[in-house]
């Protein structure tokens, strides 16, 4: 498998919801809370009003110990970015400085470095105590693109090609998608579309993503003449992931 298959194939990531934990990912979660469990004096099951701006210190994402130093500058950088459009205070600390402040976060994002559906995995949204990242360790996929997409999830961002409004711009076919992978691609009811539909976002699947056959038979395709879905995901923040960012943080009205 060539490198650029391996994107198609794996960069784009799957968002988890909580009834959604397949056993892998349930044991890996378990996994993680028993050795971060000596850390989290608050306990999973605390939960207050599940939106991070109404957090008095915003977002707190703690990076593991496991990540190496070209790894955490990635984090590093991903996480700036973010900062930028957000109204709320993005905190970015390492494990070993959470061992010492962890008291005055009892709401946290803990980013691990461990195997992924995809090139990560996040909660979509503030779950409230602690909640889990996952990014997956391949280079190829641990890149500052794919830290974005799945802090956003964090933020509450769902993807692009899921909002409910996305039948109007883009084909999804059905028959090119892996077996086992089409519930990836449902609508997320319910939620708010920001903006126009946006092909640009990084929160958008390329046009081979869990492709039966990569470069070859796509699964998603664009309705509206002159614009198409990327072949490969976005690797910057279009301006309406920045607005988004502004938006769900609390920094405008959405309109
Ligand atoms: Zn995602």
């Amino acid at each position: 498998m060539d490198f650029r298959n391996f994107n198609l194939a794996t960069v784009l990531c799957i968002l988890f919801v909580s009834f959604l934990l397949d056993p892998v990912h349930a044991a890996t979660n378990s996994n993680v809370e028993a050795t971060h469990s000596k850390l989290s004096r608050h306990g999973r099951s605390l939960r207050m009003n599940k939106s991070w701006t109404k957090s008095s210190y915003g977002v707190v994402f703690v990076y593991a110990n496991s990540f190496n130093q070209h790894e955490q500058h990635k984090i590093k950088v991903a996480a700036g970015e973010i900062r930028k459009h957000s109204c709320i205070p993005i905190v970015l600390l390492s494990e070993s400085q959470w061992n010492t402040q962890s008291r005055r976060y009892p709401h946290y994002v803990f980013i691990e470095k461990n195997r992924a559906v995809g090139c990560g995995q996040a909660l979509v949204g503030m779950r409230g105590g602690f909640q889990l990242l996952t990014l997956s360790p391949d280079p190829r996929c641990l890149t500052v693109v794919t830290i974005m997409h799945e802090m956003m999830h964090t933020l509450g961002i769902e993807h692009e090609q899921s909002r409910p409004d996305r039948n109007q711009y883009i084909h999804i076919h059905n028959p090119n998608i892996q077996t086992g992978y089409q519930n990836v691609f449902n609508i997320a009811y319910g939620t708010t579309a920001y903006g126009p539909y946006d092909f640009d976002s990084v929160m958008h699947y390329g046009r081979y993503a869990f492709s039966s056959s990569p470069n070859h038979l796509p699964t998603l395709s664009s309705k509206v003449p002159g614009y198409f879905v990327p072949a490969y995901e976005n690797s910057n923040l279009s301006d309406w992931d920045k607005r988004k960012i502004n938006i769900i943080t609390g920094c405008q009205a959405d309109s």
